[in-house]
């Protein structure tokens, strides 16, 4: 079998060992280097911390494979709302029973207890604090170049610099010719929709721009968290923090891989309204992410042969080990996952794009 794979993400590079690891001939396309996505631009934030059965169990299979690969640094998750916001507050103190429903290892914690083993968290106006223990955070561009050694030593044939097309289901237009294959995966991130678009498959999937930045080295002693009321999170990071936030519709052929300056100022005053630590900017940067109408991903067929992989809402690096993997087999006759079947919608739906991180108040849900 021969399986053309495009986009050489966390997903696409992921799903491209799978397949190589069954014996299957494949070929990795990206029209950039390897993770010029969205993968080379994550805060890297890894956790299980999942109100759903299903989505609790792909971070912690994802979780445990990080683990097997050595890339996983292990740092608490801690969230939060504060004095006021109920709603948040609400549903963090329904989520976490769930979680702990479904195994995790979670658990509400008092804020004074929260601020006695984290001086620097500013715990008096905190109302309901949860932490997940199970959690850390990886590199990208370390996991990504993990992730490349694994292919190209089963063979992947990987076509960097290479922007293709569909001239259909299975046939790939490259710029120099078409080549067919008998299935092809498309995990493109935001350009997916118009990949597939050419192959007559309408995905509903929306970008949406995040922004992040990593100050100068701090003393800082910190869990990884994010600040439901604030809406930023954060995570240790080379001495100092990386703090980020997101979710604004954009135009995925005109956006800007800068960050706004006014995002950099209100990043660091979120900052220090919930820490002590006085931080400055170090570096900044944008992404795009991918949101669906329900918040879960578009994985699986197509039709014909054709099979995506995206709609992550702000966690495909985190999901990427297990799902990845799971794309992989599916193409080559494994179960699909019903939940995340493509073919779900009516075409009614509409997208309400926000960051994967935001409770979702309905659900009692993480994300
Ligand atoms: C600021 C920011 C912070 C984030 N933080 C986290 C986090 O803490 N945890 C987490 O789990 N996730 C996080 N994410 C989300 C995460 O980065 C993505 O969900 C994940 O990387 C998606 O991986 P992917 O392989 O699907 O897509 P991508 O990494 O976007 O890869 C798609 C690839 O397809 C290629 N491509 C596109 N069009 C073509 C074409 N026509 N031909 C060939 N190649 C093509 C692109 O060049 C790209 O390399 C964050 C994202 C951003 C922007």
């Amino acid at each position: 079998m021969r399986v053309a794979v495009v986009g050489a993400g966390a997903v696409g590079l992921t799903a491209a060992r799978t397949l190589a690891d069954r014996g299957t001939d494949v070929v990795l396309y990206d029209r950039g280097e390897i993770a010029s996505g969205a993968t080379g631009r994550a805060a890297g934030l890894c956790y299980d911390a999942f109100a759903e059965d299903r989505d609790a169990a792909v971070a912690a299979d994802s979780l445990r494979r990080f683990r097997e690969l050595g890339v996983l640094t292990e740092c608490p998750y801690v969230w939060y709302a504060r004095d006021g916001d109920e709603a948040n507050a609400d549903a963090i103190a329904q989520q976490v029973p769930r979680m702990q429903a479904h195994g995790r290892d979670v658990a509400l914690v008092e804020p004074e207890r929260l601020g006695e083993r984290y001086p620097q968290l500013r715990t008096d106006e905190i109302a309901v604090a949860a932490i997940a223990h199970r959690a850390g955070f990886v590199d990208p561009t370390e996991y990504a170049s993990a992730l490349t050694e694994t292919v190209l030593e089963r063979g992947v044939g990987v076509r960097t610099e290479t922007p293709v097309s569909l001239a259909g289901p299975t046939t790939v237009a490259e710029p120099d010719g078409t080549v067919g294959f008998d299935a092809v995966l498309v995990a493109a991130g935001p350009a997916t929709k118009p990949i597939v678009a050419d192959a007559g498959v309408a995905l509903p999937l929306q970008a949406y721009r995040a922004q992040a930045l990593v100050t100068e080295p701090l003393r800082a002693t910190l869990p990884m968290a994010y600040d439901a009321t604030q809406q930023c999170y954060w995570r240790p990071c080379e001495g100092g923090l990386l703090v980020g936030d997101g979710a604004h519709e954009v135009d995925p052929d005109d956006w800007d891989p800068d960050a706004d300056a006014s995002f950099e100022r209100s990043a660091l005053d979120r900052l220090a309204a919930a820490t002590t630590v006085d931080a400055t900017r170090a570096q900044s940067w944008a992404g795009l992410c991918t949101a669906t109408p329900d918040r879960e991903p578009l994985l699986g067929g197509v039709g014909d042969g054709l099979y995506v992989a995206t709609g992550w809402h702000g966690h495909g690096l985190m999901r990427s080990p297990a799902l990845g993997e799971r794309i992989g087999e599916q193409i080559l006759g494994g179960p699909g996952v019903d939940a995340y079947d493509p073919d779900r919608f009516t075409g009614d739906e509409t997208i309400d794009v926000v960051d994967g991180m935001t409770i979702d108040e309905d659900e009692e849900t993480p994300s």
